[in-house]
């Protein structure tokens, strides 16, 4: 590139100025002009990496939108384009000299400058090209952003190496598909092969060579070619249509090979034919014509008149075979077509309004609200709006930290969701919000284009409050905050889970230790990521883990184990022995209904014995039972010895119990908590005083055994004022 100087750029700037004067359109050369000598002025003393005044890029961005059609403001606009970034130029003052229509050109292109497009994730890059069509109220912006970017290409090759390759990247995953989106096919098309010949950079020679070497075959093939398309269309068509004749782009060859593993000669497209007719009626008679002269070859069809790409892009497509054995494609569209096929979007300023001269202001700027707003049918917009709508989530808002890394939400999303969406620490250490450098309550809803700082506390105990489960929108905020209140309260979580879940056993009468408790609900903790019991506790407590959800599959498995044991009790260890959920094996008896009986009330370890009733199975009794005692010798057969069936049979027993204390207020309360805080089930409990003025207390309780009563007797003997706990007979 020749080096510019201000005296050059003045020259390419008349240049510009008798362009636009010789198209026929009502450009306002005196605004373009003002707007020209403005910047140079602002940018005076500024240069670019070539070395060149930093005048010549606003000068070319605007050379490109000229190119492409657009309008007077818009061109004001691309000269203008830097001047509020990069000098001391305000947005008021671009909006005194130019109107408020330039001025938010340039403050849409200045805001979208401001987005970070560092990250290459695909997500991200996702992200930034929704913001860019959702932040730039008018299409022009992007438009404008897409020539500032084509410009910053062309020239690369002043910049380091490294920055080449990172900005080739940003090009491709997000302004070859936004041009893309748009239909503005000659951006797309240069932006890929410029970022292509940095990219992948001996690919790009190769293709280029091949190119190259075959260039003068290939422009005798596509000559040929085209006169026999002519001359054919000649007979029925006066005046003849248009036939033009290219080659794909490099970067459009390239996919073909790397992608589709193809080598240059297999590439059908690399050669396309195109006819250019009036009516729509006219492409399908020239498509007869093109298969009616040529070999058409199968599934190379595509119909893109009836359905159009999404960025409205419309035409017919077969790929032929030539008399050479030479396969092209032939694309047949309407000039319609054309236009929207080479300008897409900016096809609307270049040939629907500058043609008409009808040059409404109001009207292009609803219709490009149209595009972005609302949903309202309109006539030729109508395809435009649908394809840009179908890109943008109407739901989602897209707002940025002050880097310019851009945070994705719903609609409705407040500054807490922004800040917990940045980082759970953010969000729990958040003591508030600016929008756009202005103070905001917590409940203030973003909207797109926004830039957000999240002002944090540096108190590590610091959290969120309770209240802002009701202000924030999205899933994950409200989680993380459960989670933050989750954690901090634990212990109270713990004795109020521990609590529900006991009682909700006792309820259904499932009656286990805590340790086979554990082994009942290890799947429920693995399933709610709780190590301990005391996690699984403290998840009740929390409402992580809901009682109504697990409780029955708990009594499930519990009847489920429980009969299991009494299988295997009988198949593989003591054959014909019998044992009832009593949890008493009765040697030498199958099969026999067991009962514990209601005068002694046996526990596991008590010594034991059976009696063989009438019809009812075996009663079993301690050995110091006055009914055994009584009666052995009377029925001396029908006493048969059994022994409890062993500690893996999880059961509890009711036992009835005694306590005898002195009779101060509270006792029997106190007597009744230390049962509780042994998580031991009460059948019944009755108090009164006994003649002597002391307090007694009759409680039937469960336990697993003598063991566990042990325990209870000496918890309730540790009750001030109790002077005796003892077994009573019923
Ligand atoms: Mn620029």
């Amino acid at each position: 590139m020749a080096e510019q100087t201000i005296q050059t750029c003045n020259r390419n700037f008349e240049k510009l100025i008798t362009r636009l004067s010789d198209l026929d359109k009502n450009y306002n050369l005196t605004k373009i002009r003002s707007a020209y000598e403005f910047a140079r002025e602002m940018h005076d003393g500024q240069f670019r990496e070539s070395g060149e005044p930093y005048i010549t890029h606003p000068l070319a961005v605007a050379g490109i939108l000229v190119d492409l059609g657009m309008d007077t403001d818009a061109i004001c606009a691309a000269l203008l384009h830097d001047v509020v970034e990069d000098t001391d130029a305000t947005y008021d003052d671009v909006k005194k000299q130019f109107g408020a229509d330039v001025a938010n050109l340039v403050d849409g292109v200045t805001k979208l400058d401001k987005i970070n497009l560092a990250s290459k994730e695909e997500q991200q890059a996702e992200n930034i090209r929704k913001i860019f069509l959702s932040m730039a109220k008018d299409i022009r912006v992007i438009i404008i952003k897409l020539a500032d970017r084509l410009h910053n290409m062309r020239t690369l090759g002043f910049r380091s190496g490294v920055k080449r390759r990172d900005v080739s990247l940003e090009t491709m995953s997000i302004f070859v598909p936004l041009a893309n989106r748009l239909g503005i096919r000659q951006l797309k098309e240069e932006l890929e092969d410029i970022s292509f010949s940095y990219l992948d950079p001996y690919a790009y020679a190769e293709i280029e060579q091949l190119l190259e070497k075959s260039k003068r075959e290939r422009e005798e093939f596509i000559e040929t070619i085209k006169s026999r398309i002519r001359k054919r269309l000649a007979a029925d068509f006066d005046p003849v249509p248009t036939v033009e004749g290219r080659v794909k782009s490099a970067y459009g060859i390239y996919k073909k090979v790397y992608e589709q593993g193809k080598t240059f000669d297999e590439i059908y497209d690399k050669y396309a034919v195109r006819v250019i007719v009036n009516t729509v009626t006219e492409c399908y008679f020239v498509l007869g014509i093109m298969h009616d002269m040529f070999q058409p070859i199968p599934n190379r069809f595509k119909d893109y008149i009836s359905t159009p790409k999404a960025n409205m892009y419309q035409s017919l497509h077969t790929t032929v075979m030539g008399r050479e054995g030479i396969p092209f494609e032939v694309q047949i569209r309407t000039w319609d077509m054309h236009h929207t096929a080479e300008f897409g979007i900016a096809a609307h300023w270049k040939y629907k309004e500058g043609r008409s001269g009808k040059y409404k202001f109001d009207e292009r700027l609803n219709w490009v609200r149209q595009i972005l707003d609302t949903q309202k049918e309109s006539d030729d917009a109508e395809d435009i709006v649908r394809a840009i709508k179908n890109d943008l989530s109407p739901e989602d808002v897209f707002a940025m930290t002050p880097k310019g890394d851009v945070i994705s939400l719903p609609q409705g999303a407040t500054v807490i969701d922004f800040a917990y969406a940045i980082h759970t620490q953010v969000g729990h250490k958040m003591t508030g919000a600016k929008v756009d450098k202005k103070l905001v309550p917590f409940d203030y809803v973003i909207k797109t284009g926004e830039i957000i700082e999240i002002i944090t506390s540096k108190d590590p105990s610091h959290g969120p409050k309770r209240d802002w489960l009701n202000i924030c929108k999205t899933n994950e905020a409200k989680a993380k905050i459960r989670s933050w209140f989750k954690k901090e309260r634990r212990d109270e979580n713990i004795v109020e889970g521990r609590e529900s879940l006991w009682r909700e056993l006792r309820r259904n009468m499932i009656r286990i230790t805590e340790e086979e408790l554990q082994e009942l609900v290890v799947v429920d903790m693995k399933h709610h990521g709780c190590e301990t019991l005391d996690d699984f506790y403290a998840a009740i407590g929390y409402g992580g883990v809901t009682l109504s959800k697990i409780v029955p599959r708990l009594k499930e498995e519990y009847t489920k184990r429980t009969a299991e044991a009494e299988k295997t009790e009988n198949f593989e260890f003591t054959p014909g022995v019998s044992k009832s959920a009593s949890g008493v094996i009765v040697d030498g008896i199958d099969n026999c209904v067991v009962k514990l009986s209601q005068c002694c009330s046996p526990l596991p370890g008590d010594d034991i014995i059976g009696f063989i009733t009438r019809g009812h199975g075996v009663s079993v009794h301690k050995k110091d039972c006055v009914n055994y005692l009584s009666q052995k010798d009377a029925e001396p057969d029908r006493w048969v010895p059994v022994r409890w069936a062993g500690k893996e049979l999880p059961n509890y027993y009711k036992v009835a119990l005694e306590v005898v204390g002195y009779n101060r207020i509270g006792i029997f309360s106190d007597v009744l908590a230390s049962l509780s805080e042994a998580r031991i089930t009460t059948h019944e409990a009755a108090a009164r005083v006994l003649k002597n003025g002391n307090f007694m207390a009759s409680l039937t309780i469960s336990v697993a055994g003598t063991a566990e009563l042990e325990g209870v007797i000496s918890r309730m003997k540790r009750v001030s004022g109790v002077l005796s706990v003892d077994r009573s007979a019923k």
